[in-house]
């Protein structure tokens, strides 16, 4: 049985048409979301992911704004950047691309960004909201894949979803996300034994490892709906998921493939935060 590819560009296109066409309204309004992106330093994949990000807000007539800080700034500095970040009403999302130098203390920045304006949603209130179940930015790439599974049609309510990896921006959220959504979640992480007998119970995998095609179908049930969060490179800088895509794909009933699966959603569901804070400003006027 080859399974169902899950088009992640194809997804995200979509989405972010409907995504163009409510900045278009903003706009008939008066009102151009804005995104900040603050760059730290010059780690050259940061460079990349900042650009992206810059590209796909112009695209669909997002302003956006880089604010590019050298390596040696002060934490102090960065939160005043922050800080008048937070009061100018042309930004409505704020974002700082992680990870940041050693001397600056990552929670105290993240904390720092207006909940109003995180729209990486990786703030304690945005994760606290989260968890509660309240109206808030949700973490992109989380949300990302409740959208893919959505739109492939995939109800995962009554589902034993498995996560595979713990991290603040991915795994974690994850979980809670699906379980919002009626799944039955389990977490799994490095000091799990035995992975393959639990992941071999789940409807759904969600594999956020950092590890080159760790899952493999010894994993897998047969019709298992498999998402592969992993961007790894291999020896060639080719880039490769978490998943054995050749040795799953087979055996799954939908999975994601490395590129074009994931990877496109994460940027998809900024614009969408970003968008909804610029909309939720005018509702406040009202
Ligand atoms: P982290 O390194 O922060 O977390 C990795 C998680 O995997 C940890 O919870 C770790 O467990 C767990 N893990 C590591 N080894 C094993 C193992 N042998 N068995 C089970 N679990 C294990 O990574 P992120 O969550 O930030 O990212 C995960 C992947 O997703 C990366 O490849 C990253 O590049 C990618 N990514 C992709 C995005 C996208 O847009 N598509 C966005 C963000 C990330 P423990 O907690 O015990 O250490």
């Amino acid at each position: 049985m080859a399974s169902s590819i899950i088009n992640g560009k194809e997804i995200g296109q979509e989405i972010r048409k409907s995504v163009a066409e409510r900045v278009a309204q903003l706009k008939e309004k008066g009102v151009t979301p804005g995104l900040a992106v603050i760059l730290v330093g010059d780690n050259p994949a940061s460079q990349t992911y900042v650009r992206n990000k810059q590209k796909s807000c112009e695209a669909i007539g997002i302003f956006s704004e880089l604010v590019k800080l050298p390596q040696e700034v002060s934490e102090q500095e960065l939160l005043e950047q922050i800080r008048s970040l937070n009061n100018r009403n042309d930004i409505h999302g704020i974002l700082v691309q992680l990870p940041l130098p050693k001397h600056i203390d990552e929670d105290k920045v993240i904390a720092t960004i207006s909940p109003e304006k995180d729209v990486d949603g990786f703030s304690p209130v945005s994760v606290g909201k989260m968890m509660l179940g309240q109206d808030t930015y949700l973490p992109c790439t989380p949300f990302g894949v409740m959208k893919l599974l959505e739109y492939s049609g995939i109800d995962v309510a009554g589902k034993h979803a498995v996560v595979v990896g713990r991290s603040h921006i991915v795994g974690k959220p994850m979980g809670q996300l699906l379980l919002q959504k009626d799944a039955t979640v389990t977490y799994t992480h490095s000091k799990t034994p035995d992975l393959p007998s639990i992941t071999k119970q789940a409807d759904i995998i969600v594999a956020a490892v950092g590890r080159p095609n760790f899952i493999t179908k010894e994993h897998v049930k047969p019709g298992a709906v498999v998402i592969d969060v992993g961007i790894n490179r291999d020896e060639n800088n080719k880039l490769i998921g978490d998943v054995n895509f050749a040795e799953v794909e087979p055996i799954a009933s939908h999975i994601t493939p490395v590129p074009g699966g994931v990877g496109p959603m994460t940027i998809t569901m900024l614009l969408y935060n970003t968008v909804q804070s610029a909309e939720n400003t005018l509702l406040q006027d009202k």
